[in-house]
């Protein structure tokens, strides 16, 4: 069991957040002394700090005191269970109550646990940590599903739910939004010249490129299939995009990866696609992606190794 769980920490490389929540502060502290070393712990005095630390710090678990002044642990489960970004964190009840009606309560407005005061620290322990297990094993598989197995960046998955809520986002905030469709050029050649396993190499290769020239953690450079790559570049006009995509043209080309062509020594090139909006009440995303795809058809047709862009 707790071999399970450290190598889920390894995996993470951070220990986990847990938010403890109690208006008696010799509660908070009694939790806090238990498990500094082993936790990172935040806390929470009452209700509507609870809320907003929860938002702030996003704890893996929390420790949910029932009884406090304003809002009660209740109340303060309910709203974080009606919250996309907060719904998912496991919330452990502390509470005096014993009696069965209260317990029923706490699980019925999704709690994973209720844990009676007095606390027992063996009983608390042991709970927190099966929880805790839990936690961090949802979160690598929901990772694992919105990565791509083979170079590591995001996958089409996760792409198609960035993209909507970038969208979103943009539309909100009438900002532009850049998409760059991106494909690695002759790969069909390149594959039959040297193998799969090389042409896997290549991918890899071409991924790191990419990702290393976009700095933002809010750009998203996704794989969005074969050799075909996609990057999703939100509050970023036309001429921004382009020069990324020259960064990535640049980069591509010192890289240098062999690609001996039939009679002439050559490289690994790429071409793109730019195209670029600004976020409009009504619209769809998909046309902005076929904008990128057309202009990706340009640039390969213009000869490859080159980029080609459209304001819409
Ligand atoms: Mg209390």
């Amino acid at each position: 069991m707790h071999a399970i769980f450290d190598r889920l920490i390894v995996e993470r490389g951070s220990k986990p957040k847990v938010l403890v929540v109690d208006d008696q502060a010799v509660n908070i502290r009694l939790v806090h002394d238990l498990f500094k070393d082993e936790y990172d712990i935040v806390m929470a005095t009452n209700g509507e700090q609870a809320i907003s630390q929860c938002d702030a710090q996003m704890p893996d678990i929390i420790l949910l005191d029932v009884v406090m002044p304003g809002i009660d642990g209740y109340e303060v489960c309910r709203i974080l269970k009606s919250k996309p970004n907060t719904k998912n964190i496991p919330i452990i009840f502390l509470t005096s109550k014993t009696e069965d009606a209260e317990e029923i309560l706490g699980f019925q407005l999704g709690a994973a646990d209720c844990i009676a005061k007095p606390i027992n620290q063996l009983v608390l322990s042991a709970r927190l940590k099966t929880h805790l297990i839990l936690k961090l094993q949802t979160d690598a598989l929901r990772s694992m599903a919105l990565i791509d197995g083979l170079t590591g960046i995001a996958n089409r998955r996760r792409f198609d739910e960035q993209l909507q809520i970038d969208w979103r986002q943009c539309i909100r905030q009438e900002q532009p939004m850049s998409i760059l469709m991106i494909d690695v050029d002759y790969f069909k050649q390149y594959n039959d010249l040297y193998g799969h396993l090389k042409g896997d190499e290549c991918l890899v290769q071409i991924a790191k490129i990419l990702k290393s020239v976009t700095q933002r953690p809010i750009d998203l450079v996704a794989r969005y299939g074969g050799e075909e790559f996609v990057c999703i570049l939100p509050n970023t006009d036309l001429k921004g995009a382009v020069k990324l995509a020259e960064q990535m043209l640049t980069k591509t080309r010192t890289q240098a990866i062999p690609q001996n062509k039939t009679n002439e020594n050559s490289i690994v090139t790429i071409s793109i696609g730019v195209a670029s909006t600004i976020g409009t009440h009504g619209r769809s995303v998909d046309s902005l992606l076929e904008a990128a795809d057309t202009q990706l058809y340009e640039a390969k047709t213009n000869g490859r190794d080159r980029l080609s862009a459209i304001k819409i």
